[in-house]
């Protein structure tokens, strides 16, 4: 990486990291670089650009938007676009999940949903309650409290271990003898636990793991006869990319409070909402000032973003999302079967719209060249750890995801990788 440069990159050890790449323009699902070269993007910037880039209902939205109201805050004030969105996640959820709190990013959605719980078992009398538990490889986002619910070995934030405050974690029961452990754990630590934070059927920033929505039915049932606030952490599985609208869908479990970010403005501008169940809501009701939820951030709530969060729901309104998923799904499956018996090839995780391909032993050098013969075959992806992985746009043209499937079935089922592979820089 440049020294001399100001920006300090997300994740990056700046020292060595390669050159960022230089983007100018975006549009669809095709990235083009100040070079003049066009990559497909198979990660959708974070998974976030679901209907594609520069998409014009979105931006139409927001264009208009900005010719009468940018940005007011929500204290003491409302406009059209936030009452409008609210009202709409509320629909797209169940019922009792009634109350939306927004905010600027999936970290501080996570924050607030914490809060809620912890408040909240405090004004029903159970003071007890003040710990989480979170699943084994959850990533729950970078601030200061969600690093305490990502996973402390696989994760990401060992440097920061010792600081954080202590919370549970939870191993994913697959065996019977496994779920009634878990149900004796539970028996004895279920007075202390105000909640548990999960990442549904995907944990995806460990590298896409993947798990059965039966067991998301079962965890969320037992968590329920504990009285254990049920956390969902929809910020990557949300609008879709699991295949239903929201991933717990598939368990039939009515969260006790939902997150989402990442895809709800359609990958534009920053927005996150919390919405919180009946219950919790109305445990905040009272006469007494200090039993409101003190939160706040300056740009919740921005109209702008509100409009292109309502301009992304048309777009899943007016388009069959859930079929266009299923062919995403067909094609992963279909591209890449033949990796499955690859021996330097350990897994394969298909998801809906979210293929993964899991290397063995691969070094972060392999993972870089390979990165790099992606990038030079007109392909843009990102390797977590020893996973390559793909989450295009949910309305992906079946010719470019072709492609992009062949691209990466070729490339990883090579062994020895080309030395002429070039050295331009991949973004860290
Ligand atoms: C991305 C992500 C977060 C954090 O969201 P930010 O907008 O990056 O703060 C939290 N949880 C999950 C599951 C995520 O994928």
């Amino acid at each position: 990486m440049n020294k001399q440069t100001n920006i300090w990159m997300p994740y990056a050890q700046m020292q060595t990291a390669p050159p960022p790449l230089e983007v100018v323009k975006t549009q669809g699902a095709y990235l083009y670089l100040k070079d003049g070269t066009r990559l497909i993007d198979g990660i959708a910037s974070w998974w976030t650009a679901c209907h594609g880039y520069q998409h014009p209902h979105i931006l139409e939205a927001i264009n208009t938007q900005s010719q009468t109201l940018s940005h007011v805050m929500l204290g003491g004030l409302i406009h059209p676009q936030v009452t409008r969105l609210c009202e709409r996640l509320t629909q797209l959820l169940p019922e009792p999940l009634a109350h939306v709190m927004l905010s600027e990013s999936g970290s501080v959605a996570v924050e607030i949903a914490l809060k809620m719980a912890l408040q909240y078992w405090q004004q029903v009398g159970k003071t007890k309650k003040r710990q989480f538990a979170f699943l084994k490889n959850d990533y729950h986002g970078d601030t200061l409290y969600t690093m305490g619910l990502c996973d402390p070995e696989n994760g990401m934030h060992r440097f920061f271990q010792s600081q954080l405050p202590p919370q549970q974690r939870i191993t994913l029961p697959a065996t019977e003898k496994e779920w009634d452990a878990l149900n004796d754990w539970l028996a004895m630590h279920h007075e202390t636990l105000a909640g548990i934070v999960v990442e549904p059927l995907i944990q995806g920033a460990i590298g896409m793991a993947v798990y059965a929505p039966a067991q998301l039915k079962q965890l969320c049932a037992l968590c329920h006869r504990y009285s254990i606030l049920v956390i969902m952490d929809e910020i990557f599985t949300g609008f879709y990319r699991t295949g239903s609208c929201f991933a717990f869908e598939q368990a039939q479990v009515i969260p006790d409070i939902v997150c989402l970010s990442k895809a709800l403005t359609g990958g534009v501008l920053p927005l996150a909402a919390t919405i919180a169940h009946q219950k919790i809501y109305d445990a905040f009701l009272s006469p007494h000032p200090e039993h409101a939820l003190m939160h706040g951030t300056t740009f919740m709530g921005n109209a702008l973003a509100c409009a292109a969060a309502n301009a992304s729901l048309d777009l899943f309104e007016q388009n069959d999302y859930a079929a266009q998923v299923q062919r995403i799904e067909k094609q992963l499956t279909q591209g890449f079967s033949s990796l499955k018996h690859d021996d330097h090839i350990t897994d394969v995780r298909i998801k809906g719209a979210m293929g993964a391909i899991e290397l063995k032993k691969a070094s972060p050098q392999t993972m870089l060249a390979h990165q790099q013969a992606f990038q030079a075959a007109g392909i843009f992806l990102r390797p977590i750890n020893n996973v390559f992985y793909t989450t295009p746009a949910l309305n992906i043209q079946d010719d470019l995801l072709e492609r992009l499937i062949h691209v990466m079935v070729k490339q990883l089922s090579t062994h020895i990788l080309t030395p002429s592979i070039s050295q331009k820089g991949v973004p860290a």
